[in-house]
């Protein structure tokens, strides 16, 4: 990024944070958090204590950050190294990245930059670029509404289960929009605060189906037709298994329980059972499970902006009706000219841009610093 472009980009974040503070949303038990933040062009500063909201809003304003975190652990002293601050408990977080998905638009809008030489293509990335031989190459990633959606589908997926197995309720659950592509599911309940690591994994464990025994829904070797009928009849349903007979009852017609012994039955149980597999890997929630395990992680500040994007980070009230090109982007439309090196098709505040290839385009102030933040663009002077 040219220094004119990162200029622009520090001038509308500190706009941002002057004007809009009151969409900084400051953790409960404040006191008790780590902060960080990454300042443009800088590694990261960690391991910052708050006493209060006015303090986080002056620490935006002085700092400028391209990103501001905040930690899921509760700590007794947050500002000393990791070891020492006395872990209190931590909130159970939920990262839904759109780029994981591996959705089929990803071939259609993930592109790969040299950083060498400027050649770039649609795809996965060569190991050397083809034009300079440089191994440095960029993957640029980019969401589209299908891959949203399909987002939005596994953060519903995680909601029912978090209430209907795990005994949680709506009102301890917060999502938000990432800020770039994807969800961050915030749970904060005394049932939860306590949980190590193992537990946390454990949750994960559960959530992506991994060591889920089917001989335990009732599906055991070796049985036959009327035993295995009556074995599933017999069965007290709950969790995956619920789930697995409410998934057929709304996709076969008939009792759910005679379609799933007829199945075993017909198919054996071999087949039978992988094409269960299959049916729960397509149930399971697709979480990074790295991030739900780490308590010492600092995640970004609901309410700040994302760096990679220009976008905020906001609380999604209405999952059905939140649109994260809409509601999530906070600057206005002064054309602002940009040297564009590609962008793939993208809407943003109910308009359609691109798709761009090396152009010089005189474009609203938003989708410019949209394209800068990704990447893709530099401001002309
Ligand atoms: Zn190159
Ligand atoms: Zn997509």
């Amino acid at each position: 990024m040219n220094e004119r472009s990162l200029e622009f980009l520090k001038k509308e974040f500190k706009w941002y944070y002057y004007y809009k503070d009151d969409e900084i949303e400051e953790p409960k038990r404040i006191e008790e958090r780590e902060f960080g933040y990454m300042p443009f062009s800088k590694g990261m500063i960690r391991h910052l204590s708050l006493k209060s909201r006015g303090e986080l809003i002056a620490l935006l304003l002085r700092e400028v950050p391209a990103g501001v975190y905040c930690s899921c652990s509760y700590y007794l002293s947050p500002h000393l190294p990791m070891g020492e601050k006395g872990w209190k408990g931590s909130d159970l977080i939920f990262d839904i990245d759109a780029d994981g998905l591996n959705s089929p638009c990803k071939t259609e809008h993930d592109r790969w930059i040299c950083k060498n030489c400027g050649f770039n293509a649609f795809g996965k990335r060569p190991e050397l670029c083809p034009n300079c031989n440089s191994l440095k190459i960029e993957e640029i990633s980019w969401s589209c509404d299908l891959c949203m959606n399909k987002a939005k589908e596994e953060v519903l997926k995680l909601l029912e289960i978090l209430e209907e197995d795990f005994g949680l309720s709506r009102k301890e659950i917060q999502i938000y929009f990432s800020g770039n592509m994807g969800y961050h599911i915030q749970v904060q309940s005394p049932l939860i605060e306590e949980l190590n690591q193992d537990g946390r994994n454990e949750i994960v464990d559960y959530l992506s189906c991994k060591g889920l025994n089917i001989e335990k829904l009732g599906f055991v070797r070796g049985l036959r037709y009327d035993e295995i009928l009556q074995r599933l009849s017999n069965l007290d349903y709950y969790g995956w298994g619920r789930r697995l007979l409410k998934f057929f009852e709304n996709n076969y017609n008939g009792n759910p329980t005679i379609k799933l012994a007829e199945m075993l039955s017909k198919e054996g149980y071999k087949k039978f059972s992988k094409a269960l597999k299959d049916l729960f890997d397509q149930l399971s929630v697709k979480i990074d499970r790295e991030v739900t395990i780490d308590l010492h992680r600092i995640f970004r500040l609901p309410g700040s902006l994302h760096q990679r994007s220009g976008l905020i980070k906001k609380k999604v009230n209405d999952l059905d009706y939140f649109d994260p090109y809409d509601d999530t982007c906070p600057f206005n439309d002064e054309p602002v000219k940009i040297r564009i090196s590609f962008s793939p098709k993208f809407r943003l505040k109910g308009k359609e841009f691109g798709p761009y290839k090396n152009e010089t385009l005189t474009l609203p102030k938003y989708a410019c610093l949209f394209l800068v933040a990704r990447g893709v663009a530099e401001v002309e002077g």
